[in-house]
C-alpha cells in the first residue's frame, strides 16, 4: 500500500513535509485553506489536529502553525495533518462564533451538506477531505474574542466502545485537568468533534485562552497537549513538561440570555458556586434589571462571556459540576 499522504493537490512522500493553501469553491465562492501535511518516515496512526473553527479563537492557531512547522517527519511514525486555520474567511472577518456569508456557526453545521449555504457546504468539504481522513482527530478552540474560560477537553461518548475508549484515552494524555465526556450528540449538534466520533473517529475537543488575546501560556497548553497524545500513540518523542491530570466532571448546563441587554456577571472563571448563587444578571441600557441569573447546580464556573452587550439566545456561562 502507498504510504504517500494527500490532499486535495498535495502529496509527500514518507520522511517528508509539505504546506501550502488549498483552494475550494464552495458553492461560487474560494477560500484558501493553509494545511500541512507531515509524512512520517515510519508507519503508525494518522493524526489530523484543526484549529481555527471559530474565526476569533487565537491560541488554536498559532499552536496548531508551530506543530505544522516542528514536527519533524524523521522522526515521526505515523502522519500528521494539520489546519491551522480552518475557517479562513472567518479569520480575516474576525468574526465571533459565525462564519460571515450566510451567519451560521460552522460548529453546529457537521457533517455538512453539499447543497448548503456556504458555511454548511463549507462544513461538507472539510468533514470529507480533512477530519475523515484521519485515524484520530484532534480540533482545538478557546473561547471566542467575548469570552473567557478554564481550558478543557471534551469527548462525545457514542456507544462504539473503540471509539469512546480511545477518544478517553487522547483525552487524558492531552495534559489539561478539566474533562468532560458527554453522552451522545446532546442539545449541542453539528460539532466536529462529535460527528467525527459518530463517524467512528476517535476525536476530542480541546480548549484554552480567550477575549480575542493569545498568550505564550495557552499556546503551549495547546501544542503540548497534542504532543502528548502522539507519545501516547507511539508517535512522536515524549515531552519533559508533565500535563495536569484529567479529572473527569459530571456534566455541565450552559445559561442562555432571555433578552437583549448589558451582561453584568458575578462570578469569574474558575469559581466554584452553590446552586442557586446569582452567578448574573442583564440590565438594560438604563441600568434596570430586566433579568437575573441563579446557578442551576453547584459547580466550577467553566467559561464565561465577558462583553457587556448580551443578545437574547446567546451563551452567558457554563456551570461545569462534579
Ligand atoms: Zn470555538
Amino acid at each position: 500500500m502507498s504510504r504517500t499522504l494527500s490532499l486535495a493537490h498535495l502529496s509527500t512522500e514518507p520522511g517528508n513535509s509539505t504546506h501550502d493553501f488549498v483552494s475550494v469553491d464552495v458553492i461560487g465562492q474560494t477560500v484558501n485553506v493553509p494545511v500541512f501535511l507531515i509524512n512520517g518516515a515510519h508507519p503508525g496512526p494518522r493524526l489530523v489536529v484543526t484549529a481555527g473553527i471559530h474565526g476569533g479563537e487565537y491560541p488554536c492557531v498559532e499552536a496548531a502553525i508551530r506543530l505544522g512547522r516542528s514536527i519533524d517527519a524523521a522522526a515521526l511514525k505515523g502522519q500528521l495533518i494539520v489546519v491551522p486555520s480552518a475557517n479562513p474567511v472567518a479569520f480575516k472577518a474576525r468574526s465571533i462564533y459565525i462564519t460571515p456569508p450566510d451567519g451560521l456557526n460552522l460548529n453546529r453545521q457537521f457533517p455538512g451538506d453539499p447543497e448548503g449555504s456556504f458555511t454548511r457546504a463549507w462544513a461538507d468539504w472539510l468533514f470529507r477531505n480533512v477530519i475523515k481522513a484521519g485515524d484520530l482527530y484532534i480540533d482545538m478552540h478557546g473561547g471566542d474574542m467575548i469570552e473567557a474560560l478554564v481550558p478543557f477537553v471534551a469527548i462525545t461518548l457514542t456507544g462504539n466502545q473503540a471509539v469512546d475508549q480511545t477518544a478517553e484515552r487522547m483525552a487524558r494524555a492531552y495534559g489539561i485537568r478539566a474533562f468532560l465526556a458527554k453522552e451522545g450528540v446532546g442539545p449541542i449538534g453539528g460539532t466536529t468533534t462529535g460527528s467525527a466520533a459518530v463517524a467512528g473517529i476517535p476525536a476530542m475537543l480541546t480548549e484554552a485562552g480567550g477575549q480575542g488575546v493569545w498568550h505564550e501560556s495557552e499556546v503551549d497548553i495547546l501544542q503540548d497537549g497534542v504532543r502528548r497524545v502522539m507519545a501516547e500513540f507511539g508517535m512522536y518523542e515524549a515531552i519533559d513538561t508533565p500535563g495536569e491530570e484529567a479529572e473527569r466532571l459530571g456534566g455541565w448546563d450552559w445559561l442562555r440570555a432571555d433578552v437583549d441587554g448589558l451582561f453584568y456577571p458575578s462570578v469569574h472563571i474558575g469559581e466554584q458556586v452553590e446552586k442557586g448563587q446569582r452567578v448574573g444578571e442583564i440590565k438594560d441600557i438604563f441600568g434596570e434589571t430586566l433579568h437575573t441569573y441563579d446557578a442551576p447546580a453547584g459547580g466550577e464556573v467553566l467559561f464565561l462571556v465577558t462583553s457587556l452587550a448580551m443578545n437574547e439566545g446567546d451563551p452567558l456561562m457554563s456551570i461545569a459540576w462534579e
